[in-house]
């Protein structure tokens, strides 16, 4: 049979081709979505991201994770970028712009993506702007994580990453069902190493610098919706789907 990508298709088990097979019919009826997900560190976007992604057969693109990636692969955009995360600064744009230009080409974002984390300063905003001009399309709609300061240290250095998938747990609010372990693989979970009380403390003073101006230039062209980020994670979750029907 057909080999794809070095994985020979015969070797697949029939359930998750079929499982594949359905999911891709089903995606066929649905629009093309472009959304951003805005908020600051320890807001939950990486938490519903999947669940919206999966809603909208969308793909889902975090430059935190794919920054980190590079970084635990000592690529040369990973030792350019490492200084700047371990201190919770923000990188170059010029870095994160060229991942993001790349990812996008992915034929899982055929149907549009879900921009985690991106973009973090109005000259990231205005080159997206740029280069979705360029494909003939548009960003659909921002959800803003609106939440108090306060609340995001306890969910901060309560996080728990699997580092390949970026999924996140939280040791009080989201736990694995063996501590420290990946439900879906059993593999390992980890703590990000800028997820301290210090190192979110510039990470937040970066949002409200450069990335809360990024809420006022899309509030400008009116596709930014307001979620309260703060309350559990199913009431965001019927939030955000509120905001995308
Ligand atoms: P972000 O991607 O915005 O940085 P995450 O989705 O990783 O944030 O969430 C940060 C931490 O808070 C994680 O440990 C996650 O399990 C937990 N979390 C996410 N959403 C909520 C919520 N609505 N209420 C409580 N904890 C949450
Ligand atoms: P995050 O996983 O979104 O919390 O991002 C982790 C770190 O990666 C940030 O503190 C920044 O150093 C860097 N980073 C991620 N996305 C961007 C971006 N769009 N622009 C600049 N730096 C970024």
């Amino acid at each position: 049979m057909a080999s794809n990508g070095g994985v020979d298709l015969a070797d697949v088990p029939s359930v998750d081709l079929m499982t594949e097979l359905l999911r891709r019919m089903k995606c066929q009826s649905k629009p093309d979505k472009r959304l951003i997900l805005i908020g600051p560190p320890g807001s939950g976007k990486g938490t519903q991201s999947p669940i919206i992604k999966d809603e909208y057969c969308l793909c889902h693109l975090a430059t935190g994770d794919m920054l980190r990636a590079a970084v635990a692969a000592k690529t040369p955009l990973g030792v350019k970028a490492k200084e700047a995360m371990d201190k919770g600064e923000l990188v170059s744009d010029d870095l994160v712009v060229g991942i993001i230009d790349e990812a996008m080409k992915k034929p899982s974002c055929q149907k549009g993506f879900i921009l985690d984390g991106f973009p973090r300063t109005v000259v990231q905003a205005e080159k997206l702007d740029d280069m979705l001009q360029k494909k003939g399309v548009k960003v659909d709609k921002v959800l803003n994580f609106a939440i108090d300061d306060t609340i995001l240290e306890e969910r901060i250095t309560g996080r728990w990453i699997h580092l390949p998938s970026g999924r996140s747990y939280h040791s009080k609010f989201a736990p694995p069902k063996i501590p420290e372990i990946d439900d879906v693989t059993g593999e390992p979970l980890i703590q990000r190493k800028d997820d301290t009380a210090a190192v979110l403390k510039s990470r937040l003073e970066a949002f409200h610098r450069q990335t809360e101006p990024v809420i006022d230039y899309y509030t400008k062209k009116g596709i930014v919706a307001e979620l309260h980020a703060e309350k559990p994670p199913k009431e965001v979750t019927a939030e955000v789907q509120k905001a995308l029907s």
